[in-house]
């Protein structure tokens, strides 16, 4: 995700009100790489804004996301997480304490799609989840 001044702009031109909730929102994401669910964006945010709404955190998220300024990870079933890092990557999650990591390997080579979707579709980008149990949790 790109800067605090330049998240401001683009939500400007998407006739977004810059609400200091708002902005801290973008703090917390920006170079953020612990992959924070909605929820616990929420609690911080709440701890600084108490009247903050969780649905506001929450719409203002699902807009990063459809303007490209944020990617939505459906890795752990339990609930979205969001990572400011829009460049191609991987990740893993433990699915004990559901901690999420960063896995920065061209997988391109060794993920082959069948022959008859190769044909069909232009692919664009693909994103490789991996699951197990950390050293801690083990
Ligand atoms: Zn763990
Ligand atoms: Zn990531």
């Amino acid at each position: 995700m790109e800067t605090v001044e330049k998240l401001t702009k683009v939500l400007r031109n998407h006739s977004m009100k810059i609400t200091p909730q708002r902005l801290m929102i973008f703090q917390i994401l920006e170079n953020n790489t612990s992959h924070p669910s909605a929820e616990e964006i929420f609690k911080r945010v709440k701890d600084i804004y108490p009247t903050v709404s969780f649905t506001t955190i929450y719409k203002t998220l699902e807009v990063l996301c459809d303007l490209g300024e944020l990617r939505e990870l459906t890795i752990d079933d339990a609930r979205k997480h969001y990572d400011p890092n829009t460049n191609t990557h991987h990740h893993i999650i433990c699915t004990s304490c559901k901690k999420i990591l960063d896995v920065f390997e061209d997988f391109s080579p060794h993920v082959k799609l069948p022959e008859s979707f190769r044909e069909n579709y232009m692919i664009s980008n693909f994103q490789v989840s991996f699951y197990g149990i950390c050293k801690e949790c083990n």
